[in-house]
């Protein structure tokens, strides 16, 4: 497979930087060190580009929907869905990682989970560290940079949520959550709308695609800033770039990887490098540096021998759990307006447990693909209608599965209402890879089960009170299994080498010049939406570099 012949395609030999991810916390991580770096730093991304307009729509082309075995055979899509033993974990492949397709809340940590002792108290040359300062500093740049604000409309949707939390009393702790969306003219193009160079964005039509990606651009995804403004600083970001594992040399780290526009292998020096491939994603690639791996005709051994034996550990799903609520008395039309808009906070505490409850749209993706075929969408209006009447749906079948139809249609009275929750669960699941290098996950319920139990009584109140009937979590139900969208843990911080596998900078133990910003380096669950914490982990790396490269000057 090695076939330098398209390299000018791809990168230069040798940078001061490597970013591996562009997620929350390697875009921030990114923009922060580009003023410094210029064209020394580049960004290693497995999966496309999207331009706007540019999300798949269409059913009938899998591979532009799903990545799958390292983009092998053409599966480079956005949607990468694994199912181990015993969590099924969904992220993205993408330029801009999660924020393609997630659902835009941005919430800062939980303070509680400070108190944890897995939180180190000190760094490693001694100084203390108040957590919750920490993160609340941080947190307002990422602010500045996201742009959250409050939903301006007023949607069905919401209002159900907010009437079932007033059925059961906790009105006081229904809230609707800031959003980074750009909610400007509805509909209307604007170029660089936030004024800082960045692409242009359409004003949010609430279109409810929000979780297949956004092609009107209205998402404040990483993309259209935090990587924008390194990418005007000189950065280089790379798509389409799977990074295999690293290799310690003299200079820093050669860092292998498979370029799949072209489809040959190659590698770059770099004297530092950031793993920001996610909890999943920078944990398999250091276990596969750690203990070598063997694939079909390639084989390595150890490159990273010495990173802790804490790698892997506190895996966390975020308390990520689930419920549908059907037959409700409140009209709903969950696929109108961005994914989530609103939410039940219990962070502060009940029964013991802690934990947010928010309704989540669903995208009318039958809707979105014949927009996207026929360019008079009232011809495909028609078809719908045609094939619903030929079907004779609603007629003789069962109930639930006649609502669930119903979804195909354009009524604005769906009366399902669904339920995203997160929390504090015990983070104690562990990953590890077979001699394959392919991960799995390994976890016992067991200590998580209260926060799970009292979900589900909340869950079943809430919908007693608009009258519905709860439709548990299947995952959940039928394997025991968690379905997360926001895996945490695997590279914990600790205060040394025994505790953790990097420090509260984010540097590795043991390896000079290895970082790791993102999710994985959460000792606990953060309890809510964790995409502005893990960007401020990113500021707090950066900036840690930053003052240590200034010291030297
Ligand atoms: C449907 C959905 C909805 C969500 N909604 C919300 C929400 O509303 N609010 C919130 O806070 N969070 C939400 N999340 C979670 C959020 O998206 C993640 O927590 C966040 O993206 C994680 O950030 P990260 O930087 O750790 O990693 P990621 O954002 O996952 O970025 C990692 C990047 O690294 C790339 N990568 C992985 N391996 C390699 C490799 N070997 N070589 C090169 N590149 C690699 C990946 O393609 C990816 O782009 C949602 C997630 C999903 C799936
Ligand atoms: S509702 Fe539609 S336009 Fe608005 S942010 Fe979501 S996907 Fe974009």
């Amino acid at each position: 497979m090695q076939n330098r012949k398209f390299k000018s395609h791809t990168t230069k030999r040798r940078y001061d930087t490597v970013i591996i991810g562009s997620g929350f916390g390697g875009s921030a991580a990114a923009c922060r060190l580009a003023p410094y770096l210029k064209d020394s730093l580049c960004v290693l991304e497995r999966g496309k580009r999207y331009h706007m307009g540019e999300f798949p729509r269409d059913f009938f082309k899998p591979k532009d929907w799903w990545w799958r075995n390292e983009g092998s055979d053409g599966w480079t899509g956005l949607f990468d869905y694994t199912s181990y033993d015993t969590f099924a974990v969904h992220r993205c492949s993408g330029v801009g990682g999660g924020s393609l397709i997630y659902a835009n809340v941005i919430l800062e940590p939980v303070k509680e989970i400070f108190k944890n002792s897995r939180w180190p108290r000190e760094c490693t040359e001694g100084r203390l560290i108040t957590w919750e300062k920490e993160f609340e500093r941080q947190c307002k740049k990422v602010h500045d940079m996201l742009r959250p604000q409050k939903i301006p409309y007023g949607l069905f949707k919401t209002r159900a949520l907010r009437r079932a939390a007033e059925k059961i009393g906790s009105g006081d702790v229904f809230d609707t959550p800031p959003l980074a969306i750009y909610f400007g003219e509805r509909g209307v193009y604007r170029e660089d709308p936030y004024d800082r160079k960045c692409p242009a964005q359409i004003g949010c039509t609430l279109c409810g695609e929000c979780v297949i990606g956004c092609n009107n651009h209205s998402k404040n995804t990483v993309d259209l800033n935090y990587l924008a403004v390194a990418r005007n600083h000189g950065a280089q970001v790379f798509s389409q770039h799977v990074v295999r594992y690293l290799e310690p040399v003299a200079e820093g780290y050669i860092i292998h990887f498979t370029n799949l526009r072209w489809n040959y292998r190659d590698s770059v020096i770099a004297k530092r490098v950031i793993l920001s491939a996610g909890s999943l994603g920078s944990t398999e690639l250091l276990l596969r540096c750690k203990y070598g791996y063997k694939r079909y005709k390639f084989k390595t051994g150890p490159t990273l021998p010495d990173l802790s034996d804490k790698l892997g550990h506190y895996f966390s799903g975020n308390g990520d759990f689930g419920g549908l609520a059907t037959y409700t008395d409140q009209v709903v039309n969950f696929a109108e307006g961005p994914t989530i808009t609103g939410m039940i906070n219990y962070s502060a505490g009940k029964n013991g447990q802690r934990f947010i409850i928010e309704e989540g749209g669903f995208p009318d993706i039958l809707r979105s693909y014949l927009r996207s075929k026929f360019p008079d969408y009232g011809i495909a209006r028609k078809i719908i209608q045609k094939i619903k009447t030929f079907a004779g749906f609603d007629r003789g079948l069962s109930k639930t599965f006649s609502e669930l139809l119903g979804l195909l249609e354009f009524r604005s009275d769906h009366r399902m209402l669904m339920y995203l929750v997160m929390g504090l669960d015990a983070a104690d699941g562990r990953m590890e890879i077979n001699e394959e290098g392919y991960l799995n996950i390994k976890w016992d319920p067991e200590k998580s089960l209260p926060l799970y139990h009292e979900i589900e009584n909340t869950l079943q109140k809430l919908t007693h009170g608009i009258k519905g009937k709860l439709m548990g979590n299947p995952w959940w139900i039928s394997r025991n299994k968690v379905y997360t969208v926001h895996p945490l843990g695997g590279c914990p911080m600790g205060r040394s080498r025994d505790e953790g596998v990097v420090d509260c900078y984010g540097r590795v133990f043991g390896y000079k010049n290895l970082y790791v910003s993102d999710g994985s380096v959460f000792p606990t669950s953060v309890g809510s939406n964790p995409a502005m914490s893990i960007a401020a982990w990113g500021e707090r790396v950066s900036e840690h570099i930053i003052d240590t490269e200034r010291k030297k000057e």
